[in-house]
């Protein structure tokens, strides 16, 4: 099983002990210097440990001014150096090898976090997400750019890397260079394909001068920017034929630049699985080199398959092994079942980076707390009560369990999950079931005595005389206080999600939030017409970007209608009064879905409380919050008691 994806694999010189892996993700890990930190390397080595092949390191810069985000790894001084080799030699001890991604952002930055400097770029045209107006390049900032990334591989190899991954992908400015879409240069750096490649040609012998031809150097690059106007694959054919003639060692081809909202980069559980694969097959077609395929695979079988057709040498899985580091393990071990899934959802890894902070994972959240993570056993096992089994509870329960405690999980419902299971109904959202039959299965694993149906009450928590109380009971829905609220076509959108009750064809759906939107596209895909009607100027403004446009996209594919600016007034037998920013209206329905947001569901704290125990509460208990938030406190706590 898996041979394909467990067999060895070369790229140039390096031998590489599976076809597995880690593709380059932006941490935020380092210090603002571009120093490794404990942090950064004790990421990367729980990845090692869990038996990735390769692992390609974030996007180190090559420049003090050149970087998109703050904290990234840098190599552009001598000093730098002794921190990365810490990094290097930690992930050797465990048979994996590691490149270094490195790589200049061009116009994809800000002079927020590069160090106040104009960003510069090819032409003058700004990134549409980073806004900053960059500076055309001079021909003497290009020699300077090419001298600058010769220097940096140096330090890659002396810093004991075993090769580099050279970024001329998602639009930074390599890319920015080989793409008419950017690049209206009209000197020798720009116009034809030959002069708008000339710069990576000179970049890779600037780097092979210091670090020598047996030295493994591949190029990451997007086949296809997915803009109008950009770079296609007809072209990236002829750059890949051009690459290999070069010198490169591999192709890692990938997709898109920053400003595509639609499958982006980092492609969100909208987006098909291995969607950009087609583009790896065509380029292996035609080149004798080893290519990397990427994005949204994130099933060892399914990366063995594709390298078992031919489509692929290699499988990069950046989010898989930020969802599992320990993947690669277990996919031999054959404990599928226990891997737990990237879902897609991106609120963890992109969401937090585009907010400026460190990248984590809803899934997986002890990412970035490895360097505190202490997982052995407690020296005196306490017994523990943890109250609802939403993402919160069960993170409690399970971490918990596994230090060695004796956990309780109640749960007044039949399974657990909380609102996590209603979140997988939507259209796009299966996956997230792959999180809550993980959670069962670790349930089982460390011994958490789980019981279902079970309402916690006051008496039973203090007979099970337990030393510590959590409290994770979530939320509420909120209802407010309109006419014709409490009639009986008026359902929550969880309970209609969860088909546990009927709906009419025609629903009004109250409150045009991320919860409002996924439930309006259920409705759409089960034939039922419809209508969001939604207080605020826009739908879903708690959403990031790429996954407002996708869901929008699969709204509109299920003809669901909405009205923004509109508040609900009064709920009749057959109808919903509205009032819009000029008018009163009355649109018909068979039923009213909420989807008004919730609030703390704090009755049980309270009682328990008053009767003087003492509790810990979490999470939606005491605030509304989401998953991601819910399923760091949940690990926090159980990794604390
Ligand atoms: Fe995958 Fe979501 Fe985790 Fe990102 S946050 S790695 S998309 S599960």
């Amino acid at each position: 099983m898996l041979d394909y994806l467990f067999s060895k694999g070369m790229i140039g010189s390096c031998e590489i002990k599976n076809r597995l892996v880690v593709t380059a993700m932006v941490t935020n890990y380092c210090d603002n210097k571009g120093y490794a930190t404990e942090r950064y390397i004790r990421y990367h080595e729980e990845k090692a440990k869990g038996g990735w092949g390769l692992i390609i390191t974030e996007d180190y810069a090559i420049d003090a001014h050149c970087m998109g985000y703050e904290c990234i790894a840098g190599l552009y001084n001598d000093d730098q150096i002794a921190s990365h080799a810490k990094l290097t030699e930690r992930i050797h001890k465990y048979g994996t090898k590691i490149f270094a991604q490195i790589y200049h952002a061009g116009k994809q930055q800000s002079a927020k976090v590069n160090g106040g400097v104009q960003p510069m770029a090819p032409s003058a045209i700004p990134c549409p997400w980073c806004r900053d107006l960059p500076r055309e390049m001079t021909k003497a900032d290009i020699q300077t750019v090419i001298h600058n990334f010769g220097e940096c591989a140096r330090r890659v190899k002396e810093a004991g890397f075993d090769g580099i991954e050279l970024h001329a992908g998602h639009g930074y400015l390599l890319a920015q260079f080989l793409s008419p879409y950017i690049n209206k240069r009209i000197d020798e750096y720009g116009g034809c394909l030959d002069n708008r490649a000339r710069i990576v040609k000179e970049v890779l012998d600037a780097m092979r001068a210091q670090v020598g031809d047996d030295f493994p150097i591949m190029i990451r690059f997007s086949a296809d920017e997915d803009m109008p106007g950009a770079r296609d694959i007809s072209e990236s054919r002829v750059l890949a034929k051009m690459f290999e003639e070069w010198g490169f060692d591999a192709l890692h081809v990938s997709s898109g630049v920053y400003g595509d909202y639609n499958k982006q980069i980092v492609s969100p559980m909208y987006v098909k699985h291995a969607w950009t694969v087609d583009y790896a097959e065509e380029i292996k077609k035609i080149v004798k080199i080893p290519v990397i395929t990427v994005n949204r695979i994130n099933d060892p079988r399914m990366a063995d398959g594709l390298i078992a057709m031919g489509k692929t040498d290699f499988v990069g899985m950046g989010r898989g092994s930020l969802a599992d580091p320990e993947l690669p393990n277990k996919a031999k071990a054959g404990k599928l079942d226990d891997i737990r899934y990237c879902i897609g959802c991106l609120q963890g890894c992109t969401g937090a980076l585009y907010e400026g902070g460190p990248v984590t994972c809803l899934v997986n959240p002890s990412v970035g707390l490895e360097y505190k993570c202490d997982y052995s056993k407690v020296d005196h096992p306490k017994k523990i009560a943890v109250i609802g089994a939403g993402p919160a509870g069960l993170e409690t329960a399970i971490h918990a369990a596994r230090r060695g405690h004796m956990v309780t999980l109640y749960e007044k419902k039949d399974k657990i999950g909380g609102q996590f299971v209603s979140a997988a109904y939507p259209p796009c959202k299966g996956e997230f079931t792959t999180f809550l039959s993980w959670a069962n299965k670790q349930l089982d694993k460390y011994g958490v005595r789980v019981l279902l149906n079970t309402s916690a009450t006051v008496e039973m928590i203090q007979n099970g005389e337990y030393d510590d109380v959590v409290i994770c009971t979530g939320g509420l829905p909120l209802v407010p206080p309109i006419k014709g609220i409490d009639l009986p076509h008026v359902k929550y959108a969880e309970d209609v999600l969860t088909g546990k009750v009927e709906i009419g064809d025609s629903c009004i759906v109250a409150g045009g939030g991320e919860v409002g939107c996924e439930t309006a596209a259920h409705l759409g895909m089960i034939q039922k017409q419809a209508t969001i009607v939604e207080m605020k100027p826009a739908l879903m403004e708690e959403l990031d970007g790429v996954s407002k446009e996708n869901l929008m996209t699969v709204m509109n594919r299920f003809h669901v209608k909405s009205f923004v600016n509109t508040k609900v007034l009064e709920i009749k037998e057959h109808s919903v009064l509205v009032e819009t920013s000029n008018q009163q209206i009355e649109l018909p329905c068979d039923s009213v879905v909420l989807a008004m947001g919730y609030k703390p569901n704090t009755t049980l704290a309270d009682e328990l409380e008053s009767a003087g125990i003492k509790i810990h509460k979490i999470a939606g208990a005491v605030k509304t919050s989401n998953a991601l938030i819910a399923n760091r406190e949940g690990f926090e706590l159980g990794m604390t008691l």
